[in-house]
């Protein structure tokens, strides 16, 4: 049976980009070695992390004065690496979930945190969207997809101060203003590569503006020194994320996926809001394109195992909601096709049929 992976992270990639990785391992290169056994250094590895930084300056349309960074760490670390080199005196957080609130813990160890608005008064499903942007304070950050929430800022935000998004779950699903931020980052594994390698995009004239002295591998000015080899980068998640950002190119880049990203999530939201068992726990105008969470109306509540097990007889991967929501989530990242969301509304309506 064919299945089909609504994983929030790791997720999903293209099939090809799978084989290429996987080929890669086996022989890189044509070199009778694998990509695991290879010097970072060698003079075949280096156009992989150069050819992964220009698709990524040509697929988002980085201006100048940007540098793309491959790091380790996942987007946890760059909790607190962004205090650690931004934060100054005070920093501003728009609190829309758990990771946001986890990056906002982070910053409060290096100065004054202004949360300027919080969702949190109703279990983060919305965005809220009046709150004022303190002009004295070093940055503004923001978290654009809540991967747990499935909720989104579509916008990219006009700010006073430098703006710095976790774009973990969204990165790559629509076209973004770079030069509106000032720092954007992400973990590989929702919508990029497999596990193991972070990105970061960053404004360069921003770096080097505060006091305190920073270690060396956590200071952005290392990496963009040394071009993501300060040190031994992740080398097979780069590699992947090299063959999923020429998938993304091949199709027709960001503004196709934006389309499919469009196409996806209305096919699955319309059979939420139609079928009578279920409900979507995010407020219409901050619903996710990528992570769409639903539950069980409260007189159907008791279906909820019986509706899991059917859609994983179903082929259906990865669709229990995060437990602090509760319910069904499914992610549909860039690599989930149409008809695998056709598959999952097909078996909301079979069910729904059944009861
Ligand atoms: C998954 C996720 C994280 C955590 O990423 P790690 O790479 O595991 O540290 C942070 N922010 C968002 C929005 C996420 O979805």
């Amino acid at each position: 049976m064919k299945k089909y992976n609504f994983n929030a992270g790791p997720s999903i990639l293209p099939r090809e980009v799978i084989e290429k990785t996987a080929q890669a391992c086996l022989d890189f290169n044509g070199s009778g070695l694998s990509l695991m056994e290879i010097s970072h250094r060698a003079k075949d590895f280096q156009p992989v992390v150069d050819e992964a930084v220009a698709l990524f300056k040509e697929l988002l349309d980085i201006p100048e004065g940007y540098s793309v960074l491959f790091l380790g760490g996942g987007a946890s670390l760059e909790f607190c690496m962004v205090p650690y080199n931004f934060l100054e005196k005070k920093a501003a957080y728009l609190n829309t979930g758990v990771w946001a609130t986890k990056a906002q813990k982070e910053a409060k160890l290096f100065g004054e945190v202004v949360e300027v608005a919080s969702s949190k008064d109703k279990n983060f499903t919305y965005i809220p969207r009046q709150f004022e942007i303190p002009a004295d304070a070093d940055y503004l950050h923001i978290t654009t997809n809540n991967t747990i929430y499935g909720t989104e800022l579509l916008k990219d935000l006009d700010s006073p101060i430098p703006v710095i998004a976790d774009m973990s779950s969204d990165i790559f699903s629509r076209p973004i203003d770079v030069s509106k931020y000032g720092l954007i980052y992400g973990g590989a594994q929702k919508n990029l590569s497999m596990a193991g390698v972070t990105f970061v995009i960053v404004k360069e004239d921003l770096l080097g503006k505060v006091s305190r002295p920073i270690p060396t591998m956590l200071d952005y000015r290392t990496h963009v020194k040394k071009g993501s080899m300060f040190n031994t980068p992740p080398v097979v998640p780069i590699y992947c994320a090299l063959q999923n950002l020429k998938w993304i190119k091949a199709q027709g880049g960001v503004k196709e996926m934006e389309k499919r990203a469009i196409e996806r999530s209305e096919i699955l939201y319309t059979e939420i809001d139609r079928n009578k068992l279920f409900r979507g726990t995010a407020e219409p105008d901050s619903r996710s394109r990528m992570n769409i969470t639903f539950v069980l109306k409260d007189e159907y509540q008791e279906l909820q195992d019986e509706f899991l097990a059917f859609a994983t007889s179903k082929g259906m991967v990865g669709v229990k909601g995060h437990r602090d929501v509760g319910g069904f989530r499914a992610s549909c990242y860039n690599a989930m096709s149409v008809e695998g969301v056709q598959a999952l509304v097909a078996t909301m309506k079979e069910f729904e049929a059944s009861k």
